[in-house]
């Protein structure tokens, strides 16, 4: 038996790798797994030319052996095993890769896929086992070799007994402390969720024997009628759907697998099957769910794609892969184009992983757009789960995402009493009109009565109701829609009148400039201006916000942002064609004192139909009897 030391630099890596890399312990069997398929991958591959191999696909196997009493978890595989220069080399020496060389040796003749090159894989078993024993015997060769190590100073490495090549990799599992309950790698219900979760689609079958109940053949009245046995079971399901052919797969299939994967018993609304070849060769299988998660918008929500490296899960939820604004879509990502080690830190850089983000990106719109053009009542049926994570990413980061939302929003329009796409209102726009209008609030029925509403309506205008808190800041990050400037109703000038028309009503305002001011008297600060307007239809007052704000804004700050909150000031318009306004003016000269309560009264109409509150309810109901005596 030699005793040997590991090199200085792998003694310091390997400390590093058990306390940092890994914080998720159990990965190791992922990891042990995929070095068993790696060597299986070379004997396979051997077998190909040399045909004293003896070996098919279908004889290559993974066996899990567990051993309770000596508290021993086997891995064993049937490749291509490894001779005792290998051992050390590959075993001996981190981040020297077996599997690198090999790869180089057989590059030129044919696409052999082997994951993992960055060789510290196989050291993952330490942060759960120690010793380590490595039993392995190189296809070829008539020795076997025996490795042990606790992972610290070194190794030994001895002759031992190995019938045919391949390898054992016995874990002697910690014992259980505050680092990790180790002992749970020992239960077979534990084992084959990890595999089932990790390493489902390696292409090799992974078998443990395993505990089932049958009902016994003869048993007498009274006895329990069921006996446990064991038998041999294949763990793992080995072809993974999405490397199948589409046209093999049935939406059944897609549908149980989305259901098991994701934990989610709606049916998904859209499956994007897809792959590409080219600077970097991916398969996706991606889902866009039929309903909310519970938590999604809460902290707890977790987006981000599955990310495989050839069948081998390396990533349960990879953000890099999602754009935010379709953090929604649940899926999986598989490519050999990513080491099976890479770090989580190395792949925020991936530049990889960012070509595949931005295919999988075009893939979703595109799907996403096809679904709003062909199938209306299922679109609104995500935009009513997902449709604010679209609004809100149109607005994030200053709108810097917008070219990938904006044409997937959907607003309700008053004219057409449905829910349609910018697109759909600048198409129907009426002849001479120039802008998108909309109005916030958040009542769809009373917006639809607000004078400005009714006015743009005359002129066969639709105007958009923004009846959620976030709607409002959309156009202020979109500024235009296909060359359309948006316009708040509520606040802004409509502009419609000719000049002729505005003059008319400069006239006008000149005019009543007494009886304007007398009402703006009345009501002190109450208002900050009081004006005529040509916009309020059959409507007698509106108010409206001073310039750049609006009422809906406010209320937003108040609830959202208490301290920054600040009133906006409030505009009372009148229409000076209205007999209520007309009243109003006859009362000045008639009787002052009563004027005075009929501009309170309106000002207090103007108010209810702008949605605002009414501070002093009591004084309103008072000033309407008042009026009535
Ligand atoms: P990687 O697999 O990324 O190269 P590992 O640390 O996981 O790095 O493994 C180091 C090397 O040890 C592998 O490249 C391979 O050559 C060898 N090895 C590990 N496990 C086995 C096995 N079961 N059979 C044959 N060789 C193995």
């Amino acid at each position: 038996m030699e005793k040997m030391q590991f090199k200085a630099e792998s003694k310091r890596l390997l400390d590093m790798m058990i306390n940092s890399i890994y914080t998720n312990q159990e990965i190791f069997l992922r990891e042990i797994i995929s070095n068993a398929s790696d060597a299986m991958d070379k004997l396979a591959y051997t077998a190909l030319t040399d045909h004293k191999v003896g070996l098919n696909r279908d004889d290559f196997s993974i066996t899990i052996t567990r051993d309770e009493a000596n508290r021993t978890l086997t891995v064993s595989d049937n490749g291509i095993g490894m001779s005792r220069e290998e051992m050390e080399e590959n075993l001996g020496t981190i981040c020297k890769s077996g599997s690198l060389s090999f790869k180089q040796e057989m590059e030129k003749q044919d696409d052999i896929d082997i994951i993992g090159q960055f060789g510290v894989g196989f050291y993952s078993a330490f942060m759960v086992a120690s010793p380590v024993t490595v039993i392995s015997k190189k296809y070829g060769e008539d020795t076997a070799w025996k490795w042990v190590s606790d992972g610290a100073e070194g190794y030994t490495i001895e002759q031992a007994q190995r019938d045919a090549a391949g390898t054992d990799i016995i874990m002697t599992l910690k014992a259980d402390s505050e680092e990790g309950e180790y002992s749970r790698f020992l239960d077979e219900y534990e084992l084959r969720n990890l595999i089932k979760r990790y390493s489902d689609y390696i292409r090799y079958p992974i078998r443990m024997e395993v505990t089932k109940q049958r009902k016994k053949d003869d048993c007498t009245e009274g006895e329990n009628a069921y006996e446990e046995y064991t038998e041999w079971e294949t763990l793992n399901s080995m072809v993974p759907l999405w490397h199948r052919n589409k046209k093999d797969v049935t939406q059944e299939e897609y549908d149980s697998f989305y259901r098991e994967k994701f934990f989610d018993y709606s049916k998904p609304l859209c499956t994007i099957h897809t792959s590409a070849e080219g600077s970097v060769s991916f398969k996706a299988l991606l889902y866009v769910p039929g309903k909310a998660p519970y938590d999604y918008y809460s902290k707890e929500f977790k987006a981000g794609l599955q990310l495989y490296s050839s069948g081998v899960m390396i990533m349960e939820h990879c953000e890099e892969l999602l754009p935010e604004h379709f953090r929604f879509v649940r899926g999986i990502v598989d490519t050999q184009d990513i080491s099976l080690n890479i770090s989580r830190e190395m792949l925020q850089h991936n530049r990889q992983l960012t070509i595949i983000s931005r295919n999988i990106e075009k893939k979703i719109k595109a799907e996403l757009k096809s679904l709003l053009e062909k199938d209306r009542e299922k679109y609104e049926q995500f935009f009513a789960a997902f449709g604010r994570q679209l609004k809100y990413s149109t607005v994030a980061e200053y709108g810097a995402h917008k070219d990938a939302t904006q044409d997937l929003l959907l607003f309700r329009s008053h004219k057409q009493g449905k829910l349609i796409t910018l697109h759909e209102y600048v198409e129907s726009m009426a002849e001479g009109q120039t802008k998108i209008y909309y109005v916030p609030g958040e009542n769809r029925e009373r917006l639809a009565k607000l004078p400005q509403v009714e006015t743009l309506s005359k002129r066969g205008y639709d105007t958009l109701l923004f009846t959620e808190d976030v709607d409002e800041f959309i156009p202020q990050y979109l500024y235009t829609y296909e060359e359309k400037q948006f316009c708040n109703a509520a606040t802004e000038d409509l502009n419609l009148q000719t000049e002729e028309e505005k003059k008319e009503l400069e006239q006008k305002a000149e005019e009543l400039k007494g009886f304007l001011t007398f009402v703006k008297e009345s009501l002190g600060d109450a208002v900050k201006e009081v004006k005529l307007s040509a916009n309020l239809g059959s409507h007698p007052v509106a108010m409206v916000p001073e310039m750049g704000m609006s009422f809906e804004m406010e209320k937003y700050m108040k609830k959202a942002n208490p301290e920054f909150a600040f009133p906006v000031g409030r505009i009372l318009e009148l229409n000076p064609e209205h007999e209520a306004v007309k009243a109003l003016e006859r009362a000045m000269t008639e009787d002052p004192i009563k004027a005075k309560d009929y501009a309170e009264l309106l000002m207090y109409q103007a108010q209810l139909m702008a949605d605002l509150p009414i501070e002093d309810p009591a004084a309103y109901t008072e000033l309407v009897c008042k009026l009535m005596k």
